[in-house]
């Protein structure tokens, strides 16, 4: 079997061949739909094509292929009627566009983030353990140790103040699709880093590591798919569509639950899951809404913050007043992990 190195440049041919067959595809959901039978014939196609793309590695062509595989699920199955270019498709789509830049910004905060976390002690806590492990119960215990961890990230985005002013920036879209799962403010995608930190201090390989990360961005995007399975029988036992939508609706009912990523079990563990038999969500976004367009909401969060200034200028009670912000943010932690009322 022929390996493909990095340096091999064989993209760029099997980009336009693949380019020739996915035009038509991208460009016929913008035409006026003439009905089911044509999407199920698109579907097969996407398929097709999906199947030429697997060999091929850019950034472009995963798109292009996460393109396929969702978008004829979603006009065959659609949860929500809404077209393919709904409103602020172009602020996801920039998004998506600028996603490796921005998560470039994040990586330095992330490296920041990691230490200050100490979830790396845990991590070095497990690490004989881990070691003496064989290969098959180590990479289950490697799957539940990340998924509990972003669990928990997760869950402090929401519930503490301070990190819900970036984690809101993805939860305000009106519209799931799958390209709304691109909008993410990159200082709200660092809060990935301290899971990936505990798996390698737990003696997990950078690459098993890198490969959870990538997976969970890629299911992510399927569940926020516009389809209308519920898969009851699955929503238990792995995350859906369904689950998810529930986690963004804007809805009293379903505030601060379903966290997981990969595993209902966590929301199951810390009674945050919440399903409803005979409803569905209906209203997504959040209270207050954000501006329109990508550069606003990057600033958002940051909009009224104190001005640091003062801080760097006089460093000694600059420092207090961090520690004291510190103290505060892990008091509101203890508060969200007890389902206590988190005070600002
Ligand atoms: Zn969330
Ligand atoms: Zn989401």
């Amino acid at each position: 079997m022929k390996i493909r190195r990095s340096g091999d440049d064989k993209s760029g041919p099997l980009v336009h061949r693949v380019f020739m067959l996915v035009t038509p595809l991208l460009a016929a959901p913008l035409r006026e739909s003439s009905g089911r039978r044509r999407w199920i014939g698109r579907t097969v196609a996407a398929m097709g094509v999906t199947a030429v793309l697997a060999f091929d590695r850019s950034p472009a062509v995963g798109l292009a292929a996460l393109f396929l595989i969702i978008v004829p699920f979603e006009k065959l199955f659609p949860r929500h009627r809404q077209k393919v270019r709904r409103a602020h498709l172009g602020t996801d789509m920039a998004y998506a566009l600028v996603s490796g830049p921005l998560a470039t910004i994040g990586v330095v905060v992330g490296v920041f983030l990691s230490l200050v976390s100490l979830w790396w002690i845990p991590g070095l806590m497990l690490r004989p353990l881990v070691g003496a492990m064989p290969t098959v119960p180590r990479g289950l215990l490697g799957i539940a140790l990340f998924d509990l961890a972003i669990y928990w990230a997760h869950r402090f985005g929401h519930e503490v103040p301070f990190l819900w002013r970036f984690h809101r920036i993805h939860h305000s879209t009106e519209h799931l699709d799958w390209v709304s799962g691109f909008r993410n403010h990159p200082l709200d995608g660092v809060l990935v880093a301290p899971a990936f930190v505990l798996l390698l201090a737990a003696g997990f390989s950078a690459k098993f590591s890198g490969a959870l990360l990538v997976i969970q961005f890629a299911t992510g995007l399927f569940l926020h798919a516009n389809v209308r399975w519920r898969w009851r029988w699955l929503q238990k036992i792995v995350i859906t569509p369904e689950f998810h939508h529930w986690h963004h609706a804007n809805m009293a009912c379903s505030r601060n639950t379903n966290y997981s990523t990969l595993l209902p079990l966590w929301d199951l563990v810390f009674h945050t899951y919440s399903i409803s038999a005979d409803d569905r969500p209906t209203v997504y976004g959040v209270d207050g809404g954000v501006p329109a367009g990508i550069l606003a909401q990057l600033w958002e969060p940051m909009r009224d913050l104190r001005n640091p200034w003062p801080m760097l200028r006089h460093p000694r009670s600059g420092l207090r007043e961090l520690r004291a912000m510190a103290a505060r943010g892990v008091r509101q932690m203890v508060a969200s992990a007890r389902h206590r009322p988190v005070t600002g």
